[in-house]
């Protein structure tokens, strides 16, 4: 009997392990700790509220994996009191429970937040009954503006693919990779180029997407000098590494995605997500969430900046959900040092933010579920 249960014991870790690599990278364990301390810190500008219209002519939607109200507060302690975000001066709450379950994961919370539909966990652009339901990039590709995605996991990864793919399971990324085939994306910017290129039908998806007229490129500096056409950057094997490792290639790819979308001149829709705030709080680590926060923070102001200048883009930032339940138990502003418990290793129920700014933020205050964020955006960007 015991011998049972320790085989069993052992069954369990093996299958755990597995699962966690197959979803996101875990932090290395020197970098499980529980405080943060700031070595740096940089300075948050303050954007006019002028804008042009009522209705955006482009939406940026940002989204933070992972990102709960705690994850928000943690960042700006941590740089010192303040944070691009402080930007959005209309706010609201997203409810994001999925259709199965009171504790959504990223497929099912994307697929909401893309599709306006209620799914089960795992569902990447499919409803309850497997049926594909369209994106709002699907819709506003059809509608004649430009869309692009950009992520610092997989670009294959349940998030991004919840705006592009329709499959019955988030782990088949192969599948997942020939979606992006079917659509004309303009600009896709993350890791995933094994799922393209070393696949089991034997398809060579980057030659597919050079006879599309994709420009395809591995290289960061590569990818930064792309200012028009279509461009598929496939910047790791399959995710994207910390911040030590990627370096800069969330703030270079949103500017390169922004640069090739604004050429379109009804409109774009872009999708970008900080992924690894999420995996920070999956791993219990103050470090690897606050890191990947004020990494997302300043590309959430790339993208206010743009939309300031724009006066026509509507910036929004929210979450699919919260990770780790993570309380700020410590810290000190002045010092930007914050330290956290996380009580959990898995995603929470709590509501999570929604932050707006520019033509029709107004629609975005209040509580809300996860749904309506895509009807809002449908109805701004496409109904007119
Ligand atoms: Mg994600
Ligand atoms: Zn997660």
């Amino acid at each position: 009997m015991f011998q049972k249960l320790q085989l069993l014991t052992i069954f369990l870790i093996l299958g755990i392990t597995v699962y966690a690599q197959d979803q996101y990278l875990t932090a290395k364990s020197e970098d499980i700790e529980k405080t943060y301390t700031s070595k740096s810190s940089y300075d948050v500008k303050e954007f006019p509220q002028k804008f042009r219209g009522d209705k955006p002519k482009n939406i940026i939607l940002l989204i933070g994996d992972g990102m709960g109200v705690s994850q928000v507060f943690a960042g700006l302690t941590a740089n010192k009191g303040h944070l691009f975000l402080e930007n959005c001066k209309f706010i609201g709450f997203s409810k994001t429970q999925s259709a199965d379950a009171y504790i959504t994961d990223s497929a099912a919370g994307g697929t909401a937040i893309s599709t306006g539909v209620k799914t089960y966990n795992g569902a990447i652009g499919v409803d309850v009954n497997k049926n594909p339901v369209k994106t709002i990039l699907e819709e506003a590709s059809e509608n004649g503006l430009a869309t692009g995605l950009v992520s610092t996991s997989a670009i294959t990864h349940a998030t991004p693919a919840s705006f592009i793919a329709h499959q019955a399971g988030r782990g088949s990324y192969e599948d997942i990779a020939a979606d992006f085939l079917k659509t004309n994306i303009d600009v896709f910017i993350g890791g995933g180029l094994d799922h393209f290129t070393k696949r089991a039908d034997g398809r060579n998806l980057v030659e597919e997407l050079k006879q599309k007229d994709y420009q395809v490129e591995t290289e960061l500096k590569k990818i930064k000098k792309i200012n028009n056409g279509k461009l598929a950057g496939l910047t790791a094997d399959v995710h994207n590494g910390r911040l030590s490792e990627r370096g800069d290639m969330l703030p270079v790819a949103t500017e390169t995605a922004l640069e090739i979308l604004d050429n379109n001149k009804k409109g774009f829709f872009l999708m970008i997500e900080g992924s690894q705030i999420d995996w920070g709080g999956h791993a219990g680590s103050t470090i690897y969430v606050v890191e990947d926060m004020l990494d997302f923070d300043q590309v959430v102001g790339q993208a206010l900046e743009f939309a300031a200048k724009d006066k026509k883009t509507l910036v929004l930032v929210t979450a699919d959900h919260e990770t780790g339940g993570m309380a700020l138990t410590g810290g000190s502003i002045k010092d930007g040092m914050v330290k956290a418990a996380f009580p959990t290793g898995d995603h929470t129920s709590v509501m999570v933010p929604v932050f707006a700014y520019g033509p029709g933020a107004e629609e975005f205050i209040g509580i809300m579920e996860n749904t309506d964020i895509h009807a809002k955006m449908k109805k701004l960007l496409l109904e007119k």
